[in-house]
């Protein structure tokens, strides 16, 4: 459902991606572990083009989305992103947070983007909160709402960036329950995450990035339980 090729990514003189190659299957989990600056989020960033790849390419659905013909804002429709800070509207509802970009991007009609809208809450296991202020939620789950409005759009693949780093410890499983259920669903997703844990039961595949390169790409059993890079090595003895 994704494939990166050769992906090269530069801030002036600093190149901060140097040649990622990655593909991930439909239905796949792939959870993306490294040290801070090594281009986690970059790399993220670039597969929906919120970051322009200096080269290389990047294809999801069959689209490129690196091509300059690319419709770009539809190809990002099936690309749903769920960040460390929520980004909710603050003056909106839940349900409305949920409902403003299926009606305006998708062109829905109220009724359809609330039955949407609700199923998506149900999903995330706040179906009884539509009518709430995001102000009046926990941390927990105002993401569980912003993954709610992501999957609102039907996207053919998530994006995640350290999701729960921003959550008191306390709340941080509710919203892995939530991703361990839509990874069970089959979406597809790529993850930025330091919940090694999480990581080593949920992902298909890990990958160890560092220097903007992809330092070890396998299963979590080899990655993480049996790395071979002494890289790896180093930093799982310093987060685990
Ligand atoms: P963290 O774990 O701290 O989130 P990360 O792995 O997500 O780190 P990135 O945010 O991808 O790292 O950043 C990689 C490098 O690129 C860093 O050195 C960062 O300073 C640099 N960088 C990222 N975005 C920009 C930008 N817009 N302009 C200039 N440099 C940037
Ligand atoms: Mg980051």
């Amino acid at each position: 459902a994704v494939q990166i090729t050769d992906l090269h990514k530069s801030f002036g003189s600093v190149e901060v991606l140097r040649g990622i190659d990655l593909t991930v299957a439909p239905g796949e989990v792939v959870c993306i572990i490294g040290p801070s600056g090594s281009g986690k989020s970059t790399l993220l960033r670039c597969v929906n083009l919120l970051e322009t790849p200096t080269s290389g390419s990047v294809v999801v659905e069959g689209r490129e989305m690196t091509d300059p013909d690319c419709e770009i804002d539809e190809a990002r429709r099936s690309v749903g992103m769920v960040f460390q800070s929520f980004n909710l509207f603050s003056h909106l509802s839940v349900l409305d947070n949920l409902t403003i970009a299926q009606r305006r991007v998708l062109g829905r009609d109220r009724a359809e983007a609330e039955r949407v809208a609700r199923a998506n809450l149900d999903r995330v296991g706040l179906g009884e909160r539509g009518s709430a202020q995001p102000s009046q939620l926990s941390g927990g789950q105002q993401q569980r709402v912003a993954i709610a409005r992501a999957l609102s759009m039907d996207p053919s693949v998530m994006l995640f960036d350290e999701p729960t780093s921003a959550l008191d410890p306390e709340l941080v499983g509710d919203v892995l329950d939530v991703m361990r259920g839509l990874a069970r669903d089959g979406m597809t997703m790529l993850v930025v995450t330091h919940e090694i844990q999480f990581a080593r039961e949920v992902a298909d595949r890990v990958l160890f990035i560092d220097g903007g390169l992809v330092v070890e790409l396998g299963p979590p059993a080899d990655v993480i339980g049996n790395p071979r890079e002494p890289r790896t090595r180093e930093f799982l003895a310093r987060v685990l």
